[in-house]
């Protein structure tokens, strides 16, 4: 049987802890009972990780593709032996079904070994020049990483916030959500067992705003890399502006779905509603806005409904949970108030729409249509298990709807009509695009969004990208 562990920092390699720090308790979704108490960093701690961080790019810029890759790959497999007790304890933190966790767990698996493979394809150029002269290209690690990771996928982010920077030749310093810290603290550990220099990668845990100033006020750091909702993005981003560090910002979402009527209705309902529950819809990818085309709305709308409906919601560890509570407090408050503000505004319930229990923070997932675009939840990431579901006649229509909100990481649409697919590539202004699929993602595939969902890639050849420089250099 898996025990939640005792919490602490990783500084130095050391595991910080106690010495009078404030802490922080860490929950238990399910029933809002507190599962340990997380230390939080003092102004001394960040410093020591700071000058930790600086020796360890002096010692990982210099060391050999073959020792980068042998230390991810290790960690990979690491990760494989301890799948079950990694995966046990995100779902203890963050509230997701087991499976889901242990399928996050083996994504990094498979995005360490990407990498492993990756850091012996940093190729540069060579430009051409009269002989005798040489004019090179060449990528270089950036330097120390401030990475800041959310609590929705506990492992997952942790991994591809350590994941590249590691790839690339770079020290990190994590602070991952101290809502969800043993999973981030597990994924760093398996670095570290498989032969990490213990100054390369380091965790901290805090008061997010102290640490976000601190890290990014020291002129150590040169890139940050973060993950989390649009306004504290653009809050970050002012703080890393005035030490011109560079910045990777994966946002928020409002996931579009266009779905035509030339579709199977059911076969898009069969991926389209796990996809709408999966992690309680706290993913920034989430299918949220259906765009429904008007000759299959209605069959759509309650189809969506009654899956939604049928969904078995419970504690992840039950094998027969299909969908968990919500990771914190914040979530089920958000989801009342959506529900509250669309009604008032005149739209639909369909399904759902209250909270479940009277302990944790379980919701109903929920479908809402003919929801007016004046509704909140029209306008803000829900980033909960809601669905919104509205009819609309033509291509162009759906198009603009789709493209209606600054928001532009994941789109999704559904047709067979193959010159749609490729208008609708063209058209729909986002980072990624699914065409009659709900899978976006890959090790080897670039994960990021346009406008307020954020700039810069994680994840395949441009997320180890993203952690360098580049510089060429002119030989007479
Ligand atoms: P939030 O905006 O306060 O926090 C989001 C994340 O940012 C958390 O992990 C938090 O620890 C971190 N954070 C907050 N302030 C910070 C700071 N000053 N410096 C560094 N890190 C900081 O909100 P929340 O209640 O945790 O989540 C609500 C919203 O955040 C959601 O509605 C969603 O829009 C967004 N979110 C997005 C993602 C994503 O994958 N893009 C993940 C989690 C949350």
């Amino acid at each position: 049987m898996t025990q939640y562990p005792s919490l602490h920092m990783i500084i130095d390699g050391e595991r910080v802890m106690g010495g009078g720090r404030r802490t922080f308790d860490v929950v238990n979704p399910v029933t809002g009972g507190t599962l340990a108490e997380l230390p939080l960093a003092d102004p001394a701690d960040l410093d020591r990780a700071l000058e930790v961080a600086q020796r360890g790019f002096a010692i990982w810029r210099r060391s050999t593709p073959q020792e980068r890759a042998a230390v991810l790959q290790g960690a990979a497999r690491l990760m494989l032996e301890r799948a079950d007790d990694m995966a046990r304890i995100a779902t203890m933190e963050q509230g997701k079904p087991f499976a889901e966790a242990k399928i996050e767990l083996m994504m990094n698996v498979g995005l360490f070994n990407f990498y492993a493979g990756e850091v012996f394809r940093n190729y540069g150029r060579e430009l051409v020049r009269p002989v005798g002269q040489r004019s090179v290209v060449r990528y270089e690690p950036v330097g120390p990483v401030a990475a800041f990771a959310p609590w929705n996928f506990p492992l997952g982010n942790p991994g591809r916030k350590l994941g590249a920077p590691i790839a690339a030749g770079c020290s990190v310093i994590l602070k991952s959500a101290e809502e969800a810290p043993a999973s981030a603290l597990g994924v760093l550990q398996c670095l570290l067992d498989a032969g990490l220099p213990k100054e390369v990668a380091q965790a901290v845990f805090g008061v997010p705003d102290e640490v976000s100033r601190h890290l990014l006020g020291s002129p150590v750091i040169r890139k940050l890399s973060f993950t989390g909702s649009t306004v504290i993005g653009k809050h970050l981003a002012k703080l890393a502006s005035d030490n011109m560090i560079r910045t990777t910002m994966e946002l928020g979402g409002h996931g579009p779905v266009l779905v035509f009527d030339d579709v199977d209705v059911d076969h898009v309902l069969a991926t389209a509603a796990p996809g709408k529950t999966r992690n309680a819809g706290q993913v920034c990818v989430s299918p949220t806005r259906f765009i429904v085309q008007e000759n299959v709305y209605e069959r759509f709308r309650d189809g969506m409904a009654a899956r939604l409906a049928a969904t078995r919601v419970g504690d992840g560890l039950d094998p027969a949970a299909q969908m968990g509570p919500m990771a914190n407090p914040r979530r089920p408050d958000a989801m009342e108030a959506f529900v509250a503000d669309a009604l008032a505004k005149g739209a639909r319930l369909d399904t759902g729409g209250e909270r479940i229990g009277n302990q944790g923070y379980f919701f109903q997932p929920t479908v809402l249509s003919e929801v007016p675009l004046d509704a909140m939840v029209m306008n803000e990431e829900p980033f909960g298990p809601m669905a919104l579901v509205n009819p609309y006649a033509t291509e162009a229509e759906m198009i603009a709807e789709a493209n209606r909100l600054p928001y532009g990481l994941a789109a999704y649409s559904w047709t067979n009509d193959v010159q749609r697919q490729r208008r609708l590539a063209a058209e729909i202004e986002a980072g990624m695009v699914g065409i009659n699929s709900h899978m976006i993602g890959g090790a080897d595939a670039p994960f990021g969004g346009v406008q307020w969902s954020g700039h810069g890639s994680e994840d395949g050849p441009e997320g180890v990208k993203a952690c360098m420089v580049v510089k060429a250099v002119h030989e007479g």
